[in-house]
């Protein structure tokens, strides 16, 4: 694969052989992280972002052993990078989307103006067909020595959305999940609602993962900042909770299209009344 010479994919080295790969946002949606997490016989790739750059070549280039290719959840900045892999794992309800994706039309890069940064038409992966296995919470990947990584289900940003614990490192994965910028719960005109894109479900998958909060330290989500203390855990329970209990209040609107925000501590869920509890 051809690439530009402003590279869009930037790796950084994190603790005990992680790697977290930057990737800038080409315009819509944040820049985004994917995580490399090596075994002794298998490493996990989770999320493959916005599809542009050579993710492939560059992880092949940072370690030599079998890839397991993991989407935290369907949105285009998680998946676009797909095609480049033969197979993707991903949450049962969230796998339908991949497939649809797989079959969009070619991928055209934007005027040079459009962009936030260089990139060529040579780095924009092209949709095409891979296998999807599908996944379930409380999975585990088994990735040699000692190296197992449980899937823990947290709905609401998307309903297939799920965390990844490694037990060894004591490190949590968190998707879109848990971010330091606003959870995105929130309801448009046309946007799908179903109990899963609800803070109610949120919150349940919450309560199981905090079950487990003695077994990691740091969070690392799938945008803006890295390295969370773990208490993000319990300050989003009880913004989620606050919602559920009624108190709507809006502590800001995100700037550009004004979303209202709850926060609690250090959590902050972007919310529409239509997306708190699940309707029977
Ligand atoms: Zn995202």
């Amino acid at each position: 694969m051809a690439m530009s010479d402003n590279f869009p994919l930037i790796p950084i080295p994190g603790r005990d052989g992680l790697w977290h790969i930057y990737a800038r946002s080409p315009g819509g949606g944040g820049d985004v992280f994917s995580h490399l997490i090596p075994g002794k016989d298998a490493a996990i790739l989770l999320d493959t972002g916005f599809g542009i750059g050579d993710l492939k070549g560059m992880v092949e280039g940072i370690t030599d052993l079998p890839l397991i290719v993991v989407n935290t959840h369907n949105h285009p900045d998680h998946s676009f990078g797909n095609p480049q892999f033969d197979t993707i794992h991903i949450h049962s309800l969230d796998a339908d989307l991949l497939n649809r994706l797989m079959e969009m039309p070619e991928r055209v890069v934007p005027p040079e103006e459009e962009r936030e940064y260089k990139y060529v038409q040579e780095d924009m992966v092209q949709p095409a067909p891979y296998k999807v296995v599908t996944i379930e919470d409380g999975h585990v990947f088994d990735l040699g020595g000692g190296y197992e990584v449980e899937v823990f289900h947290l709905p609401g940003h998307a309903p297939g959305g799920i965390a990844l614990l490694d037990r060894k490192r004591r490190v949590l994965f968190s998707g879109d999940a848990l971010v330091w910028t606003p959870t995105l719960i929130m309801g448009r005109p046309g946007w799908p609602c179903t109990p899963w894109h609800t803070v109610e479900k949120f919150r349940d998958g919450l309560l199981r993962l905090e079950a487990h909060m003695d077994e990691f330290d740091v969070v690392y989500p799938g945008h803006s900042r890295q390295a969370l203390p773990t208490s993000i855990v319990t300050d989003m329970i009880a913004c989620c909770n606050e919602l559920i209990d009624g108190d709507l209040t809006v502590h800001y609107n995100i700037l550009g299209n004004g979303s209202p925000v709850h926060v609690h501590g250090m959590a902050k869920i972007a919310f529409t009344e239509d997306r708190i509890h699940v309707k029977e």
